[in-house]
């Protein structure tokens, strides 16, 4: 009966029926070694961040008979407690919840690892691994004072909304936001606030595919306000080096365009405005454009 069953068992397996009772007895112990290997990862990893009451039981269950091991966990959990009171999430990618910018992060910070940050972030949207933002803990925390890293002068579209596809919190980037992402007096004042008085470290001008502003510029649209607003787009038309159909139906020529008009934008406000030069002069800000992808969501950064 005992054989006619492990005859069974090797059919249902797929095992040759060359396979002995011996190397299953082998496979076993096999197996169980690398179960026992996956526990200590899974003691040491998924824990991060769960406060102890709501760890699970499977991992307490492992730390209980490893007094060694109980004093490791809660050191991460400290880890992670301190995180979280103190937002190293920034700095840390993969941490639960996202924490606002504090003073001393943010002063801490070069233009550099503030442009690494805002890569980060996207890379976390693009691939569905967004921070958990408490959005009313951040709103309590920044409402006595804000400590924002960059400017971000970005168009209106309703699909490309910086905050969420950089995976900010409150309180923690500047958001001008006009059609086609252009620079005008009122932006680039805005812009000087946020740098020179409110101490962000970048300036990042991130235009998008499929940009409506941009088609309208490209096909001479006329309405209201919006028709100075698309003439301010126009130098980027001309600028734009595209071989092929030049028109607003085109989507390649299109985003060309608006990639050139994000290196305008950049030009016009070094041109325009002394303050954001002289910042970006002595190593305080970095100036950075940017195209947001909408099928994909990547944001690329343009060199
Ligand atoms: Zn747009």
């Amino acid at each position: 009966m005992k054989l006619a069953a492990y005859a069974l068992f090797k059919r249902c397996f797929g095992l040759a029926s060359s396979v002995t009772h011996a190397d299953l007895r082998d496979r076993r112990r096999r197996l169980s070694r690398w179960f026992h290997r996956q526990q200590d990862l899974f003691v040491s990893l998924p824990c991060w961040g769960l406060p102890m009451d709501k760890l699970p039981d499977v991992c307490c269950g492992s730390v209980e008979t490893d007094g060694q091991r109980r004093t490791l966990l809660k050191s991460a959990l400290g880890f992670a407690a301190v995180s979280a009171i103190g937002g190293l999430q920034w700095m840390v990618p993969g941490l639960a919840e996202a924490a606002t910018l504090t003073k001393e992060q943010r002063d801490a910070m070069t233009p550099d690892q503030v442009i690494a940050m805002l890569k980060e972030g996207n890379e976390r949207f693009r691939t569905g691994k967004m921070q958990e933002h408490d959005y009313l803990k951040q709103k309590r925390i920044s409402a006595g004072g804000q400590f924002p890293a960059a400017v971000i002068l970005s168009c209106i579209d309703s699909r490309a909304a910086a905050e969420i596809i950089l995976d900010t919190g409150i309180g923690d980037a500047f958001n001008g936001r006009v059609a086609g992402n252009i620079a005008n007096d009122d932006l680039l004042g805005s812009m000087e606030f946020a740098c020179a008085v409110a101490g962000a470290k970048v300036v990042l001008v991130m235009g998008h595919t499929a940009c409506g502003a941009v088609k309208g510029a490209i096909d001479g649209a006329k309405l209201g306000h919006l028709t100075a607003l698309l003439d301010k787009i126009k130098p980027a038309i001309d600028a734009t080096q595209f071989s092929g159909d030049r028109s607003g139906k085109n989507d390649a020529f299109v985003d060309a365009v608006a990639a050139t008009n994000v290196r305008n934008t950049i030009n016009e406000i070094r041109q325009r405005s002394d303050v954001l030069a002289g910042l970006e002069k002595d190593g305080k800000i970095k100036i950075v454009g940017s195209m947001y992808h909408l099928v994909g969501g990547k944001v690329e950064f343009l060199d």
